[in-house]
């Protein structure tokens, strides 16, 4: 039987058993490190790979800007002030001038510096490989814990910004580049969010007071989801109408089209979720409203978080918003039962959270 991703890392990278100083290892957004009596040192690393992460012909600068908001995402998932980043690079031949260099690197400071953050170290060899892999370091006090485990029976369920443009970006760029017909203008809005995403860490410092449990939503909303809800041994309920997607989906002329695999599970909504029967333009719109709902919690690298909170702090977790300027959505609640359990209203029907999102080893 074909392993994926996380099948090989269960089974082959998880099986030591852990040491004393290790809070959390293998498992999470970050592995936890008691380092003093009040925090814990936060560590994770993140490989981008040409062709599987970003196309060779990408802005340099954006790609720099990337390779390091990515890793700082991982951080923003686990609640961590970041501390510092090592940068381990291969690079061939064509990345070996400095017309390609100097805006790589601009863009790698531009994000450091950004969400304050030094590079502390790394290494640097010639390859065949475009190899760009980052390992980040922040600090997470004893107070904070933003694990994956931690969700509650009746937590809010909540994401932050808006879901689908990067995918949406990126099935425009995969057109164009095979010569096929897409969207140009909605290439040119949803670019930003698939070349220069931003690691939520502000909204997750102010967040820290009534995070319970985080993810960032790197491989699509519902299978990272399921990561959580695995690891809390709890189920999810959430509101197809609440998934905050691109506003762009609406408008006349955005083509959101489902990828191969989602071919199933869409006639499943058609079938369980969609009134037939209403009016035509009604019928018409909702199976619209589902489809850019869909493909937004199933398309990868938004790079937003995704976390559960007790509903008593649903007021306090408005009000960050209102202070950063920056809108969070509660979409759903977690429930005692397993699995994920996706309605529209008011009718429902069960979602898998495994083979909807990126797998590394699977189909693209
Ligand atoms: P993320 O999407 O947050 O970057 P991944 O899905 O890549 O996380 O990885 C899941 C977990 O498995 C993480 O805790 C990560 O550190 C761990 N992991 C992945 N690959 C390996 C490996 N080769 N050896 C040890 N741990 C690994
Ligand atoms: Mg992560």
């Amino acid at each position: 039987m074909r392993m994926n991703e996380f099948d090989i890392i269960r089974t082959y990278f998880k099986q030591q058993p852990s040491a004393k100083h290790v809070k959390l290892g293998i498992g999470d957004d970050c592995a936890l490190m008691k380092v003093s009596s009040d925090a814990h040192l936060a560590v994770s690393t993140d490989m981008l790979l040409a062709d599987r992460h970003f196309f060779r012909d990408v802005d340099p600068f954006l790609l720099g800007y990337k390779t390091i908001a990515v890793n700082l995402s991982d951080l923003a998932a686990m609640g961590a002030t970041p501390l510092g980043v090592v940068l381990s690079a291969g690079l061939p031949q064509q990345c070996l001038s400095h017309e390609w260099l100097d805006p790589f690197v601009r863009g790698l400071f531009s994000c450091l510096e950004q969400y304050q953050c030094p590079l502390v170290g790394g290494d640097t060899c010639g390859s065949e490989q475009w190899v760009f892999n980052v390992t980040v370091m922040g600090e997470v006090p004893n107070d904070v814990d933003f694990q994956r485990s931690s969700a509650k029976v009746g937590d809010h369920i909540w994401v932050s910004g808006c879901l689908g443009g990067a995918g949406y970006a990126l099935q425009q760029l995969f057109s164009q580049k095979a010569g096929r017909v897409y969207d140009v203008i909605g290439l040119e809005k949803l670019r930003d969010r698939l070349e220069k995403p931003e690691p939520r860490l502000p909204l997750a410092y102010l967040l820290r007071p009534y995070v319970h449990s985080a993810i960032d939503v790197s491989d699509g909303l519902f299978q990272d989801l399921g990561h959580v809800l695995t690891a809390s041994h709890v189920g999810a309920d959430i509101d197809l109408s609440c998934i905050p997607y691109e506003h762009y989906f609406d408008i006349e002329g955005s083509c959101v089209m489902l990828p191969q695999r989602l071919e199933g599970v869409w006639e499943g909504v058609v079938s369980d979720l969609l009134a037939i029967g209403d009016d035509i333009e009604d019928v018409q719109k909702a199976e619209r409203r589902l489809k850019n709902a869909l493909f937004s919690a199933t398309s990868g690298e938004d790079y937003e978080l995704c976390f559960t909170a007790s509903p008593e702090d649903d007021q306090n977790i408005l009000d960050v918003s209102n202070q950063l300027g920056f809108p969070v959505t509660c979409i759903g609640r977690v429930t005692q039962s397993s699995g994920l359990s996706v309605s529209y209203q008011g009718r429902t029907m069960s979602m898998p959270t495994q083979g909807l999102g990126f797998d590394h080893f699977g189909e693209k």
